[in-house]
């Protein structure tokens, strides 16, 4: 009797522990059941079949491509929002991929590949303007850098490193013209020095379209002596009175000059300031455009301006940069252009072309060199 109550005893608590485990367990089951069903594809009463489970795949390889390519991209500002888009789809992805996942993912893909195929295009035309321009006068290590940054180019190109690869080609570009300008510079000063060596007697003046061309490549005789162009003088006249009647007014204190009167001129600058500079500011004997009696020096009220480079600041020189082409005139030293015309900018000097070029020249900094293709 002992022994069995004993046994009774024992078999009651150990009723009891089992029966306290069930219930834990029962409750967490009622707790964690809810969190976990939409976890659970049966329970859930959806069945990823094996197609999913690849598609879902290939989504979450693109877009990771995506994701991790997109820095790679140039943008424009309309499409900087992509990177809005990839944040968007990474925050949705945490929550597992659904449809709607799946079609901003596909959205993003297009958007990425038109970009990408955009920047291709964009790139390979930039590439092959560069590659089809001249290096006439480069010097070989100059040569040899253009050809380094083409090859880093082609390297981010194939790798698709289109910011890259553009970033490159903008540094190509700018290196090409800037020594594209010093050669240029240089050709000038090389042939100047030839041609101004020659019997000036023998020079024959130079026309291009009907407009005669001075300049340090094309000089004129010695005896070529016109005096001032009256066409020329009646334009100004005329461009006189209407600037005056805006409250502008006009001298043409330097006109015509023969050749002497030129080379007097210059080697009196000679001999302050060097034939280097010299070389920079005024003509050598037979290569001023003022001997063709169509080149007008033009000042304002303040004769201390007059052929200063400040003058560029008055109003004056606003006023007949923004108008000498309705009277037949053009600026000949236009700033930026010194590499073109071998001159620095002169604000005060214009020549006159007569108004059916000149009106080609309005508000450009064109120089007479590249209008007429030289
Ligand atoms: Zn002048």
């Amino acid at each position: 009797m002992r022994k069995n109550q004993n046994k009774k005893g024992k078999k009651t608590i150990k009723e009891r522990v089992s029966l306290l485990i069930t219930l834990i367990v029962f409750i967490n089951i009622l707790i964690f059941l809810p969190f976990n069903i939409k976890n659970m594809p049966l329970l859930a009463g959806y069945v990823l079949t094996k197609e999913d489970i690849k598609s879902n795949e290939e989504f979450i390889t693109e877009f990771n491509y995506i994701r991790d390519n997109i820095k790679y991209l140039y943008l424009a500002s309309s499409d900087s929002d992509l990177y809005d888009e990839v944040e968007k789809i990474e925050n949705l992805l945490n929550e597992g991929i659904t449809s709607s996942v799946k079609i901003l993912i596909s959205d993003l893909t297009n958007k990425f590949n038109e970009i990408s195929s955009r920047n291709q295009l964009e790139l390979e035309k930039q590439f092959n303007e560069i590659n089809d321009e001249k290096l006439e006068g480069f010097f070989e290590e100059e040569l040899i850098t253009i050809s380094n940054y083409k090859g880093e180019f082609e390297t981010l190109y194939n790798d698709k490193k289109y910011n890259e690869a553009k970033n490159i080609l903008d540094i190509l570009k700018q290196y090409i013209d800037e020594n594209k300008k010093l050669a240029n510079i240089r050709k000038i000063d090389e042939v100047y020095e030839e041609n101004s060596l020659e019997d000036p007697s023998i020079r024959e003046p130079k026309y291009i379209n009907g407009i005669l061309i001075v300049n340090k490549e094309y000089g004129l005789p010695d005896t070529y002596a016109p005096g001032e162009d009256p066409e020329a003088r009646e334009a100004f006249e005329r461009m006189k009175i209407d600037a005056a009647a805006e409250g502008i007014y006009l001298n043409a204190f330097s006109t015509y000059r023969s050749y002497y009167t030129q080379e007097r001129l210059y080697n009196n600058y000679v001999y302050t300031y060097g034939q280097p500079s010299t070389d920079t500011f005024s003509a050598r004997a037979g290569f001023s455009e003022h001997q063709t009696g169509l080149a007008f020096d033009i000042g304002g009220v303040d004769r201390s301006l007059w052929a200063q480079e400040n003058f560029k600041y008055t109003e004056e020189a606003k006023w007949l940069k923004e108008n000498c082409y309705k009277y037949g005139f053009i600026l000949r030293y236009p700033e930026g252009k010194e590499w073109k015309t071998g001159y620095m900018h002169e604000s005060w000097h214009f020549r006159y072309i007569g108004v059916e070029h000149s009106v080609n020249f309005a508000n450009s900094d064109l120089t007479l060199e590249e209008y007429l293709g030289l």
